[in-house]
């Protein structure tokens, strides 16, 4: 279905993880250090009608897969880009130079999720999640482990630390695919 994705010479980054750990802060903070674009998935699927409508049970949108991967398929062609999303196994490979998996304990998560005004099941459904380890799972399932990295989010220098060490990565990865 999908053309292969030709070289880049900037690198396509995805942050995922379970709603709540912190891939919108990371991912906004990694493009002001980058001066890479942030995708949110989530806004954009709303913004450019990539759904096909609300889901009642599920409190969320419909998600269009293929409208979605259609849509991103030209964005990342040029690299530069910070994909921020809670799924990682719709996306083929090629398309991402480093998957980051944010990671962060249930009293944490639990009170960024209520903060939020989630429902108590909407919470509870993520604190599983979390304990499934289920956004890293998936992000095994469909990526190569050498481009995997998990990351704890639970404090603001982590965020911090971890967006720095994202920066190092994509400047270690521009350096090599200039030589
Ligand atoms: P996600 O996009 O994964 O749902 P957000 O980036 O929206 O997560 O973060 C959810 C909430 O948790 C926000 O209020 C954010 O400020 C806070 N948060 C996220 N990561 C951290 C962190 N490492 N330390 C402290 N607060 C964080
Ligand atoms: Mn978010
Ligand atoms: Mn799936």
């Amino acid at each position: 279905r999908f053309s292969a994705m030709p070289e880049r010479t900037l690198p396509n980054i995805l942050v995922t993880g379970t709603p709540g750990t912190g891939k919108t802060s990371t991912a906004e903070m990694v493009a002001q250090l980058t001066s890479f674009e942030h995708m949110e998935i989530g806004k954009l699927v709303r913004e450019q009608q990539l759904h096909d409508g609300y889901l009642e049970e599920y409190d969320s949108l419909d998600l269009n897969e293929d409208k979605l991967l259609d849509y991103l398929e030209e964005e990342l062609r040029d690299g530069g880009k910070v994909v921020d999303f809670h799924g990682s196994d719709l996306f083929p490979e090629d398309w991402f130079d480093l998957v980051v998996v944010l990671r962060t304990n249930n009293t944490l998560l639990y009170d960024r999720l209520q903060g939020r005004g989630y429902t108590e099941s909407k919470v509870q459904e993520n604190i599983e999640c979390e304990i499934f380890q289920e956004c890293l799972e998936e992000a095994r399932s469909q990526f190569p482990e050498e481009m995997i990295v998990e990351l704890v989010s639970e404090t603001a220098d982590q965020m911090e630390s971890n967006a720095e060490r994202i920066q190092q990565w994509a400047e270690a990865f521009m350096a090599k695919s200039k030589a």
